[in-house]
């Protein structure tokens, strides 16, 4: 594990130390979850997005500036070509203290193992449902076996601390989450209980499939020995840790303003936008200095640098308005 670490130069308006980054290396992916994307989505075309060395570029030039943690994702990161060439060229970087991946786990099973090798560190995989019938309706096209067998490679590869990312939904899975953390705590695994949030515009009424962690807690707590834990992320988890196992709980509640104000991540789409905050439309385009600039990142990391400067206070999320929040999908700002 390198150790180290570059001086933190990323600190916003308000205070806040900026250390984690989220990158996109694609909108597309092979899913087409509900609550995350349309039937039909149209993908960008492919000189519109970052190529691989243009994102082994913007990673290297945040961890100069002091960020110490990333997280490739998508769309799905492992249908990108060649993605794992990615974490080969930045992941043993010096001053990189954890790198991460989300992914549906349905290419894992080829990739974990040289994932591994290349120097990510964790993997969050994201599960909807046991059921193959209920995965294959929620993904409208998935294949819950193979996420298993993604799973299972995973594990076998040595990745620790591995997390299952849930949504649950009103309708379609909130019967699950019981069974969901049985299985976590059967294969050693975390879970994280995400609430829907409200990016893009889907098939369903986001109210209509909306619940809240804290009805999600309470119903885990009436079958589980869940023991509050202070560890944080800075980010909108909170974590219980289920008494006698290896498990953690994490419940995310991106409708609770309290994690803004610890805020300490931003995110980079697979079109070099660098967006300040997940519910907000405050950006910076990265691409034309990547481009116009090919060997100087000076330019690049004076506009990082300055972005600093309108990095907004919160988000502004209300599922009660009938349209959606952000415009853009998660697929494209990146979970
Ligand atoms: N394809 C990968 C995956 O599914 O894990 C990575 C990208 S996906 C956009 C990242 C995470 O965002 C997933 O855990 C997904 O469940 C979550 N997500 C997508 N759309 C969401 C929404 N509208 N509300 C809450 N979580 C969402
Ligand atoms: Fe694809 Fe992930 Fe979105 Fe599902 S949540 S459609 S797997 S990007």
């Amino acid at each position: 594990m390198p150790t180290i670490a570059h001086t933190p130069q990323l600190i916003d308006q308000f205070g806040r130390r900026v250390d984690y980054i989220r990158l996109s290396i694609t909108d597309r992916c092979d899913f087409r979850c509900v609550y995350c994307m349309g039937e039909d989505m149209t993908f960008l075309p492919r000189n519109e997005v970052l190529s691989l060395e243009e994102c082994a570029r913007l990673v290297k030039a945040f961890v100069s500036l002091g960020v110490s943690k990333v997280r490739i994702t998508g769309g799905e990161p492992l249908v990108r070509k060649n993605a794992l060439s990615l974490f080969e060229e930045v992941g043993h970087l010096p001053g990189l203290r954890e790198l991460t991946m989300t992914t549906n786990g349905s290419q894992l099973e080829h990739y974990a193992h040289d994932l591994k090798k290349a120097g990510l560190n964790r993997i969050n995989i994201s599960v909807d449902s046991l059921n193959p019938e209920r995965f294959r309706k929620i993904t409208r096209v998935g294949d819950l076996n193979k996420v298993l067998r993604g799973i299972e490679a995973a594990k076998q590869a040595g990745f620790a601390n591995i997390k299952l990312n849930t949504v649950l939904m009103r309708g379609f899975n909130d019967d699950e989450a019981i069974p969901l953390l049985e299985f976590a705590i059967r294969q050693q695994l975390d879970v994280a209980f995400i609430e829907e949030m409200p990016l893009g515009e889907v098939d369903h009424s986001r109210e209509s499939t909306y619940i809240s962690n804290k009805a999600t807690l309470k119903l885990l707590q009436a079958h589980f020995p869940l023991i509050s834990s202070a560890e944080t992320t800075g980010g909108p988890a909170r974590y219980w840790r289920v008494a006698h196992t290896h498990t953690r709980v994490g419940l995310i509640s991106p409708h609770s303003h309290n994690f803004c104000e610890a805020c300490n991540r931003v995110r980079i789409t697979c079109k070099g936008e660098l967006y300040l905050c997940l519910g907000q439309e405050n950006k910076v385009d990265l691409m034309p200095l990547l481009r116009e600039y090919p060997h100087d990142d000076t330019p690049l990391k004076e506009a990082i640098l300055a972005s600093m400067q309108i990095k907004p206070r919160g988000h502004d999320f209300d599922l009660r308005r009938n349209a959606p929040a952000v415009i853009r999908f998660m697929s494209q700002t990146g979970g």
